[in-house]
């Protein structure tokens, strides 16, 4: 699963948002602050990877942030699925394809860092 904490405790540490350079990408300089508090703190050499660069110092912090979230919506989807999980299981053969209730409880497994869901279909 991933490490929210340290992704955010690096994006903590960066320099301060927004950053910037100019707007048509004509210098890859990137930049934060205005006037006399402006400092560069980076060049990129092609414009996709500054305008991507910069981009992540907001994305980064809204990801986490995103994800956090979703991570409580599928804490408090566990109990909901556990009764499912036990019949879904009881009705499962040898020959059981993928089906959406296999799809729903393996999405929750990783989401949550679990094993697959349906890997472990055979032994439920
Ligand atoms: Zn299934």
């Amino acid at each position: 699963m991933i490490d929210l904490d340290a992704i955010q405790a690096r994006a903590d540490a960066a320099s301060p948002a927004p950053w910037w350079t100019s707007p048509d990408y004509s210098n890859t300089g990137i930049n934060y602050g205005h006037g006399n508090n402006r400092q560069q703190i980076g060049k990129m050499h092609g414009t996709g990877d500054a305008a991507f660069v910069i981009a992540a110092r907001a994305d980064v912090p809204a990801l986490v942030a995103e994800l956090r979230a979703a991570r409580e919506v599928y804490a408090e989807l566990g109990p909901i699925l556990e009764p499912l999980r036990v019949m879904h299981g009881r009705h499962l053969g040898t020959d059981h394809l993928p089906c959406g209730w296999c799809r729903l409880i393996s999405a929750y497994d990783k989401a949550m860092g679990a094993s697959d869901g349906h890997k472990d279909a055979a032994v439920w």
